[in-house]
């Protein structure tokens, strides 16, 4: 039989239940067990990849192309299962279904309901996840949202059936809230006891309640919030504020015994813990030594979720390579009017950067600065890496500045352009819809021999995630790469360029694809292990 935990959260949105699902993910893996990650997210939108980056942060992608939240980028930094388009489940997509199965004729005359519909819609698809392999024991579904919201009922509705239709020990309820500070730092516990009363008028009590404070919590505390909760003393946990990293916090957790409480709440037999890929992570965190600064040269800095996957591999490959990566946020709109070396070089007013990285982003907006970037890291021989738009920008700057194509453009930001380098897919020409009909997803790179990329992988095929509708156009492929710039990677059938690479340059590289999706804390992506090892031996 498979086990349920169903972390919810209460108080305000941002407590961090993302990481403390995956964390403990991340726990009952270190004892052996098969876990998969669920989220459920309330929105209407059928997935994320309408939403702007503002609104909702990065989109992350799974292998299958399934554009999702970005807490499935947390599990798959803090946990083994396999995640796809069946690990993310929206208000979109179940409403979309029983919508489509009304039609169909499907529910034999009846009223179609949120309950049973809406919610057994939602528990079937919990539980194919479940189903998915023979050998998963916990399904961890995260609930989006905060208790209380009105979008987030019919997802409660269902896990409360769910415990009760299992029985106590094969679904949990883990609650996560917040323990506030007021005056002379005083704790409140007040809006933990008002969202656990919310969690009991949804018909669910919370087994365990993971606090979110400023301060460890001491037993007095735990003891009063448990008194007020019904939920048993000792699984009062804190997730106090952390100054190092969000990976100490599986660590945090397991000295609580957290993961102890789950399996025995579970009844399943204590076994042997193994954290070690945790401490090695915080070992390897405290033993980096000296600093890179990464010049991040895009368009949603504001937000730092909007590029979380691309930070935390750079986070990632610091801890590789032994050294902290600096993040200099720096908005491409800025860089128009000015001369590139005045924001990025040594006197700059922020000091400059080691390395310049143009991530993924859409629209014309902040395209004229991230061009000036490139250029200024292709002629000051500055390590660059080229992510998605990042690549386009290396090739409209090679043509524009080296072939003195001086209009030449992506079709995406000037349709009439006469060299028009980048263009849309041929499978994009017609399409109308928006939602999930880009490039989306896994697919297979050849790496050319010779090439950086090549040395990065150490291996001739790879498989990385898309999310893009233009590409190299193959009518200036001659010219450009007569011109002198490399074409390190294609797709199997040398149709599309996937990567390329500047000549006679420390290490100046643009991929079609977006590596930092697959990156871990225990094994960061090659090329971004590669890139900070350049940037550090070229500062
Ligand atoms: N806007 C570009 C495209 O659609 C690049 C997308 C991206 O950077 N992921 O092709």
């Amino acid at each position: 039989m498979n086990k349920f935990i169903f972390v919810s959260g209460g108080v305000c949105s941002s407590l961090g239940k993302g990481v403390a699902a995956s964390s403990i993910g991340a726990l009952l893996e270190g004892r052996g067990l098969n876990v998969r990650m669920v989220k459920c997210d309330p929105y209407i939108n059928v997935d994320a990849g309408t939403q702007s980056p503002y609104q909702h942060g990065e989109v992350y992608v799974t292998d299958d192309g399934a554009q999702t939240d970005l807490d499935l980028g947390n599990y798959a930094r803090f946990t083994r299962g396999r995640l796809s388009q069946a690990n993310s489940i929206t208000t979109g997509q179940v409403y979309e279904a029983v919508i489509r199965k009304e039609r169909e004729g499907r529910y034999d005359g009846r009223c179609v309901q949120v309950i049973p519909h809406i919610t057994n819609e939602i528990k079937s698809r919990i539980m194919a996840v479940a189903k998915e392999s023979e050998d998963t024991d916990v399904v961890i579904v995260e609930i989006g949202g905060t208790v209380g919201d009105i979008e987030s009922i019919p997802f409660l509705e269902a896990a409360r059936q769910m415990i009760h239709e299992n029985g106590k020990t094969n679904a949990l309820s883990v609650h996560l809230t917040l323990i506030t500070e007021v005056g002379g730092g005083e704790l409140k516990t007040k809006p933990t006891q008002h969202s656990v009363k919310a969690m009991q008028e949804m018909g669910i009590q919370p087994d365990l309640l993971i606090c979110r404070a400023p301060v460890m919590l001491d037993e007095a505390t735990c003891r009063k919030i448990a008194l007020f909760t019904n939920v048993d003393p000792d699984a009062v946990f804190t997730s106090p504020n952390i100054d190092t990293t969000i990976y100490k916090v599986p660590i945090v957790f397991f000295d609580q015994k957290l993961d102890e409480v789950i399996l025995r709440k579970m009844g399943v037999e204590s076994r042997h813990a193994d954290i070690r890929p945790w401490y090695s992570v915080m070992e390897r965190f405290a033993a980096r030594k000296g600093k890179v600064r990464i010049g991040v040269v895009g368009k949603y800095m504001e937000l730092h979720d909007a590029y979380k996957s691309l930070y935390e591999a750079l986070f990632h490959a610091g801890l590789e390579c032994g050294v902290e990566v600096e993040l200099v946020k720096i908005d491409s709109s800025a860089l128009k009017e000015t001369d590139a070396g005045a924001v990025l070089g040594r006197d700059a007013p922020n000091g400059g950067v080691d390395g310049v990285l143009v991530p993924c982003g859409f629209g014309q907006r902040g395209i004229t600065g991230m061009v000036k970037a490139a250029a200024w890291a292709r002629l000051n021989k500055v390590p660059y890496f080229g992510i998605c738009l990042g690549m386009h920008i290396m090739v409209i700057e090679w043509a524009r500045n080296v072939l003195n194509w001086s209009d030449a453009d992506s079709t995406e930001f000037n349709p009439d352009s006469k060299h028009p380098v980048m263009g849309l897919l041929e499978e994009q020409a017609d399409v109308q819809n928006y939602g999930g009909t880009m490039r989306l997803g896994a697919s297979e790179s050849v790496l050319q021999e010779g090439t950086h990329i090549f040395a990065a992988y150490g291996r001739k095929q790879i498989w990385e995630r898309h999310r893009h509708r233009y590409e190299f156009s193959n009518q200036y492929r001659n010219e450009i790469t007569a011109s002198g710039l490399k074409i390190a990677a294609l797709t199997p059938d040398n149709n599309l360029v996937e990567s390329v690479e500047w000549p006679d340059h420390p290490w100046g590289v643009g991929v079609q694809f977006q590596p930092e999706f697959q990156s871990k804390p225990t094994a960061a992506s090659p090329l971004f292990r590669d890139f900070i090892a350049a940037v550090r031996k070229n500062k």
